[in-house]
């Protein structure tokens, strides 16, 4: 690629749906290129499809920009040199555009009118031919146009495509690319009716302006390429740099949607994944950086993104290694920092849990104070919902913040806190018995277990962590069974669940008694 152009980048969505994986990773490559090339990138919005424009799906592009910390230099909401970045501000210009092209003789006026075209559109597919506009009003005489619009007939401007001869481009990744002429879309419209511009104008007449150098995009954008080349020639402009990135497929080799599994960054973020490890996941599909090296910062990203390292083969959405980087991201948390992420999902549902609206299209996961037994204070601090449990806010936030080292080994989403953490705060229900004599044990030998885990608790307090668990094992031993039988029927009995935070250390913060009370009541039911 030329070396003396300044890099301008550009991730370019239109407002039409939620911000989704394959829309972050263009945003995300943009941006890295942008920031590996000492250069600027770019925020455009897309709105010239008015029918399916919301402002929401504004809000949520720059709300998910924000949250995964990708910063932009230029755009709609933060204006730039050649401003403004919202195409429906820049309306004029596209059609001032527009009509140079057809003064140039590169573009025509088009009178048919939706009947017509819906006849040819029939007639082509009883015929089976190719579909597409039949180009009749190319060869309208300039009196025949003049008389048209002087009866002030409606109007579109189409793009005059030769008709013979190959399109030529290079492609950064995939190599040069021809297209017959004959193969791309019978002149398409530039300029609707109503004035507006199509997607294609738009997108000209931007990158031209606006000095983008490189469009960086998904491959899916190939088939409109062509034509933007021809766009540029008619215009007379030299067309930026083309560098189509590899598509992001499910499992089964299909583009990556719904049917896959969450595909909306909003999802990901009401189910607690962290925007560090969707930002690491995201940047490796399709693109190495170090040999050998999985965990990356963005600034470490940026360092080391170079075109050169991505891939031509579509990349594979894998959840799982996902949800991987979401753990390792978690514990690399420091104590405080675990606090201030979970606190929210502990104590809200839903919506409140995230300041974003998400309920309306996701269903809650497991948050808030129906799973925790805490709530947010009127005070900003938690406090417990059963009174009975005699917890100041103060009791609970270092309950709290003694369980983060225990729990940030077992989260795999920030959501999951809210279970785990429930036994702190709330009498848990006294377990039936089939919950709690292991699999090859009975009634009998239960009894037994827990008589023996009231000296185990006891004893426990003011040891070391290896201590614990040797008395733990030696108690096992003592009673013939396994060491995972002997910890199954305490932990249901202590925490209520048989997922807890490890058990040891979850005994240690809830205190003798309590551990030893609940003890206790299981016996007595059993
Ligand atoms: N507005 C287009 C989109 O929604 C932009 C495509 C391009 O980058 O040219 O993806």
């Amino acid at each position: 690629m030329a070396e003396n152009k300044e890099v301008r980048v550009r991730y370019a969505p239109s407002p039409t749906g939620m911000q989704h994986i394959g829309g972050v990773r263009t945003a995300l490559f943009n941006y890295l290129y942008a920031r590996s090339k000492g250069g600027k990138f770019i925020l455009r919005l897309e709105d010239t499809d008015r029918t399916r424009y919301d402002e929401k799906y504004v809000q949520n592009l720059y709300d998910t920009m924000a949250w995964l910390g990708l910063e932009w230099d230029e755009g709609g909401d933060k204006g730039g040199e050649y401003g403004p970045y919202v195409q429906s501000e820049r309306f004029e210009l596209y059609k001032k555009y527009a009509f140079e092209l057809v003064e140039k003789g590169e573009a025509y006026y088009c009178f048919c009118d939706s009947e017509r075209l819906e006849r040819i559109r029939k007639i082509q597919t009883e015929n089976k031919m190719a579909p597409g506009y039949d180009r009749n009003c190319r060869h309208l005489t300039p009196e025949e146009v003049k008389a048209n619009l002087d009866a002030g007939k409606p109007y579109v401007i189409r793009l005059k495509v030769p008709m013979e001869g190959v399109t030529k481009f290079h492609d950064h990744l995939l190599g040069d690319i021809e297209w017959k002429n004959e193969d791309i879309s019978p002149d398409p419209v530039l300029l609707k009716s109503d004035g507006f511009p199509t997607y294609h104008l738009a997108n000209i007449v931007d990158d031209h302006f606006m000095k983008i150098s490189h469009v960086m995009r998904a491959q899916e954008w190939i088939p409109s390429t062509p034509l933007h080349v021809q766009m540029y020639r008619a215009f007379g402009w030299e067309h930026p740099e083309f560098c189509h990135l590899p598509m992001v497929n499910g499992k089964d080799g299909q583009k990556l949607s719904k049917r896959h599994g969450a595909t909306s960054v909003n999802e990901f973020r009401a189910r607690g994944y962290l925007p560090k490890a969707i930002i690491n996941y995201v940047a490796m599909l399709g693109c190495s950086y170090i040999d050998g090296q999985d965990m990356y910062t963005l600034e470490e990203l940026a360092k080391n993104f170079k075109l050169e390292h991505l891939n031509k083969s579509p990349a594979v959405f894998d959840y799982k290694k996902l949800e991987w980087y979401n753990g390792q991201y978690i514990r690399m948390m420091s104590d405080e920092e675990l606090y201030d992420a979970v606190l929210p999902f502990i104590t809200k549902t839903g919506d409140a849990a995230l300041d974003i609206n998400v309920s309306e299209e996701f269903p809650a996961p497991h948050v808030g104070p129906e799973y925790s037994g805490i709530a947010m204070g009127d005070d900003g601090e938690p406090v417990c919902v059963d009174k009975s449990m005699n917890m100041t806010s103060a009791d609970v936030k270092a309950a709290l913040m003694q369980l983060m080292p225990l729990i940030k080994e077992r989260l795999k989403y920030l959501t999951d806190a809210a279970e785990m953490v429930h036994f702190l705060f709330t009498e848990p229900k006294v377990p039936a018995a089939d919950q709690i004599i292991p699999k090859k044990l009975d009634a009998a030998k239960t009894k037994e277990i827990l008589e023996a885990a009231k000296d185990f608790v006891s004893g426990i307090f003011g040891k070391t962590h290896e201590e614990a668990e040797e008395a733990a094992r030696s108690e096992a031993e003592k009673l013939g069974v396994k060491l995972g039988d002997f910890m199954m029927p305490i932990r249901m009995a202590v925490t209520g669940s048989r997922v807890s935070p490890p058990l040891i250390g979850s005994i240690w913060i809830l205190g003798k008694e309590k551990s030893i009370a609940r003890i206790e009541k299981t016996l007595k039911a059993l």
